[in-house]
């Protein structure tokens, strides 16, 4: 697109000399987010300042029936924020403040581009943190957050984006301006419900309200490693059955391992290791001891081979980096890698690990399993080699076939990526033809013209006009 194109002119009017993007090479770094299997450049990318300057934006698009879609930091995992023919990005990274704490109602209001790890940092001198910790937090924004309902490592006991979001105001797709939440309990639907995690297809979210919490007294991290997979899946069940609820409770496999041992943060795993379990708990001191005591016992009864708790804070954040930074550390061990993220019921880990791994067999694809545990939460990373014929379209199957083993135990295709343009056609795994016509029609009503994230979410267009009928008839 050059400058030639009206709009261009038209945006920039709105937001301001050099905030508009459309020359093909600025261009590129928009093409896809961390889904980068499909890639479209979008027709310019905009940088508002304010929620009025979105609102203006958003009318002059709709009023030209030009296609607009929300975007953060991309870090999505799922093709959210990808454009697919046409679209104006809205990247809302300029609007990025901290603009009000209130540590005595432990609440925090912030501007949709504020990058999550930031709230954190800046209230832990005084004893809170935001609980929501996706291992991009470095990077992703709690609008972005907002939109995609994340979760993250310690989500196991303080629950994930949806528990923590208090209020929002939003630009729907007319270009209103409208707040939600804020009250407790209030009357009429359940506006912040839906709109977490709807994906950017009902609003954009310009402002964000969300709840702190006190750093918890103590906390005490164990890492666990096991001679198989199986053992490792059934002290995840014995753990939570004990009824003890761990701050987080993280399972990696043998191919995961070696990957993070190649990345960056290695920490000196031991060479062979099938599986190992990275296993937090915090609350009030006294609590913990015996909650640890219980945690060795599970692990000895499931035939552990080495335990150790965490002995202070450097090894505690060493043994965290080698986590956090699983995703990127496959790098090392394969030139690209597709993550996957299916929701089981815990206990049927075993089976489906199992099942995981012959498709891993046949494909002849290797897949690290770095996870959620204790939520059940999978992300089976797939490696494959996107410069050998037919085996991108062959790792996007494997994805998909997983889903189905997740969704046949009574599962789900998302735990916390969602589902962008990656699992549309996995939607129909999960729901039937009046279900989603139930959810696209909640869509069509708040974007009416299908201009907001156009596409998205649901079965592909031709799709959706059978599920239309379907709901109709
Ligand atoms: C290395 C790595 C690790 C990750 N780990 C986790 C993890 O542990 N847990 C987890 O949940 N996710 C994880 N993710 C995925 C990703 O970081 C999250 O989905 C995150 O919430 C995306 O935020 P973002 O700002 O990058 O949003 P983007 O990628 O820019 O956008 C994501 C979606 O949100 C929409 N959107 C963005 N901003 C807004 C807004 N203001 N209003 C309305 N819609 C909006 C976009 O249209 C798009 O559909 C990981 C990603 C990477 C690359």
């Amino acid at each position: 697109m050059s400058n030639q194109d009206p709009i261009i002119q038209q945006l920039t009017e709105i937001t301001g000399k050099g905030t508009v993007l459309f020359r093909k090479e600025d261009l590129i770094a928009y093409e896809c987010d961390g889904y980068t299997i499909h890639k479209q450049p979008p027709r310019a990318v905009v940088f508002p300042s304010s929620t009025l300057e979105v609102s203006r934006i958003v009318k002059l698009l709709s009023a030209q029936n030009i296609p607009f879609i929300p975007r953060g930091a991309g870090t999505g995992l799922s093709g959210g924020a990808t454009p697919l023919g046409g679209e104006v990005i809205i990247s809302l990274v300029k609007m990025k403040r901290l603009l009000h704490v209130d540590l005595e109602n432990r609440l925090a209001v912030v501007e949709p581009g504020y990058v999550n790890l930031k709230l954190t940092n800046s209230v832990a001198s005084k004893g809170y943190y935001y609980a929501p910790d996706p291992s991009s937090q470095y990077a992703c924004t709690i609008g972005g957050n907002v939109a995609e309902n994340a979760g993250g490592a310690h989500c196991l006991k303080y629950g994930v984006t949806t528990n923590h979001v208090l209020g929002m105001e939003l630009v729907l797709a007319n270009g209103d301006i409208i707040e939600i939440g804020g009250a407790p309990d209030s009357p009429g639907y359940d506006l912040m419900g839906l709109l977490t995690g709807s994906e950017g297809t009902l609003a954009i979210v310009t402002k964000i309200t969300v709840r702190i919490l006190k750093n918890p007294e103590d906390k005490r991290t164990v890492l666990a490693y096991f001679n198989n997979v199986e053992d490792a899946s059934y002290a995840v069940s014995d753990i939570i059955a004990a009824g003890i609820v761990p701050a987080a409770l993280e399972m990696m496999d043998e191919v995961a391992i070696i990957g993070v041992e190649a990345g960056n943060y290695p920490v000196g795993h031991p060479e062979g290791l099938k599986a190992l379990l990275l296993i937090e708990v915090d609350g009030i001191a006294a609590g913990i001891e015996p909650q640890i005591e219980e945690i060795l016992e599970v692990c000895q009864k499931r035939n552990v081979t080495q335990v150790k708790v965490a002995e202070n804070d450097q090894e505690r954040a060493r043994w965290w980096a080698n986590r956090k930074t699983a995703f990127p550390a496959m790098g090392a061990i394969s030139p690209d890698y597709l993550v996957q993220d299916g929701v089981i019921p815990r206990s049927r880990l075993p089976e489906v690990l199992e099942k995981i791994e012959a498709i891993s067999s046949q494909s002849g694809l290797r897949i690290a399993n770095v996870f959620h545990a204790g939520d059940g939460n999978l992300h089976p990373l797939i490696l494959f080699d996107a410069r050998k014929p037919g085996e991108t379209e062959l790792a996007s199957q494997v994805g998909s076939d997983v889903l189905k083993v997740c969704a046949d135990v009574g599962g789900s295709i998302t735990g916390e990526h969602g589902v962008g343009i990656e699992k549309q056609h996995e939607m129909t795994f999960v729901f039937s033809d009046q279900e989603l016509a139930a959810q696209t029609s909640i869509r069509d009503v708040f974007n009416p013209n299908n201009l907001l994230n156009p596409d998205k979410l649901f079965p592909k267009p031709s799709r959706c006009a059978e599920i239309r009928k379907a709901f109709s008839s």
